[in-house]
């Protein structure tokens, strides 16, 4: 409850503008727990795949660097600020995201889906993963709304807010993914090729593991990484914002504990655990008018949740 207050005046003492807003247990309850990792290190790993839809080699090696360097930019306020590190895993073949609490299989994993599961050709329409809500895992594919460019997947203890696993989808079935600094792509320019920003992949994923570690969006301060809102062409989320750096700092301080909202009740009637999922990503809409200067590419962006079912 202490840190609620503070997290509060804090956020008012910033002129108006909130410095960042943690995700919560029940989202947008402010009175609610949030989420938070406790260990000291989270391992992630990159499919093997890479982007299916990049042909060259060399080129995935690319996307393989613009993912680490994301993590890189958080790992700096880390070091400087912060209580945990990032550590690369192997590449996994592993194409699952998600946690169950008794599984060996579980890991912190970024992926590209190439393919979409509203394609009749991928997913038929009479199957049972529809109801079951497990279409991405069962067909490798893109589960979401073909305008959402990426969703960050977390699954945590419903009491302590504490997370269990995060894991990164990046949606290549929609969206062109590239590497380069600039310029922005401009039709017919698609960025296939990557001699032109599309959607680069490294602000893209900069923004993302803010979700990973805890963050929602930021919907009043277009100076944040987590600012709802990524138009085509843009690049400047790949450097972090002072808002989000003092979010690393106070909720992950260097030394201490991280730090919950509420305090976590012991439960007496044991050893239950019930976790609870989010996902959470951009959308773009309008893409056809997204590279027009005029409109500075700002493709209007919304977020979604998704509240999974509780599993013991
Ligand atoms: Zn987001």
């Amino acid at each position: 409850m202490i840190l609620t207050s503070l997290l509060v005046s804090l956020a008012l003492g910033q002129e108006g503008s909130t410095p960042y807003v943690r995700s919560r247990v029940a989202a947008g309850n402010a009175s609610a727990q949030c989420l938070y990792w406790t260990v000291p290190t989270i391992t992630w790993h990159n499919s093997s795949v890479g982007n299916p839809d990049t042909a060259l080699e060399a080129q995935k090696q690319r996307e393989f660097e613009a993912i680490r360097a994301s993590f890189q930019s958080w790992q700096r306020l880390f070091v400087s600020c912060g209580n945990l590190r990032f550590s690369e895993g192997p590449l996994v073949d592993d194409r699952k995201v998600g946690y169950e609490l008794r599984g060996d299989n579980n890991r912190n994993l970024v992926l590209f889906r190439s393919t979409r599961c509203s394609d009749p050709d991928v997913v038929p329409a009479s199957d049972a993963c529809w109801i079951d809500d497990t279409c991405g895992n069962d067909y490798d594919c893109w589960d979401s709304d073909a305008r959402t460019i990426a969703l960050t997947l977390t699954t945590y203890d419903e009491k302590s807010g504490i997370i269990y696993d995060s894991d990164i989808q990046l949606n290549a079935s929609g969206f062109v993914f590239t590497t380069v600094d600039s310029p922005q792509c401009i039709p017919p320019a698609t960025g296939r090729d990557n001699t032109c920003v599309s959607t680069d992949l490294q602000n893209t994923m900069t923004h993302e593991i803010g979700h990973l570690i805890g963050l929602d969006h930021v919907p009043d301060d277009p100076r944040s990484v987590m600012f709802p809102r990524a138009p085509s062409g843009e690049t400047s989320k790949r450097t972090i914002d002072e808002g989000s750096h003092q979010f690393v700092c106070e909720v992950y301080p260097k030394g201490q504990p991280s730090q919950s909202c509420v305090t976590p009740t012991l439960d007496s009637s044991g050893n239950t655990t019930v976790l609870g999922k989010q996902s959470m990503g951009c959308s773009s809409s309008g893409a056809g008018a997204a590279w027009l200067p005029s409109m500075a590419g700002w493709a209007l962006l919304a977020w979604r949740r998704r509240r999974g079912g509780a599993r013991s």
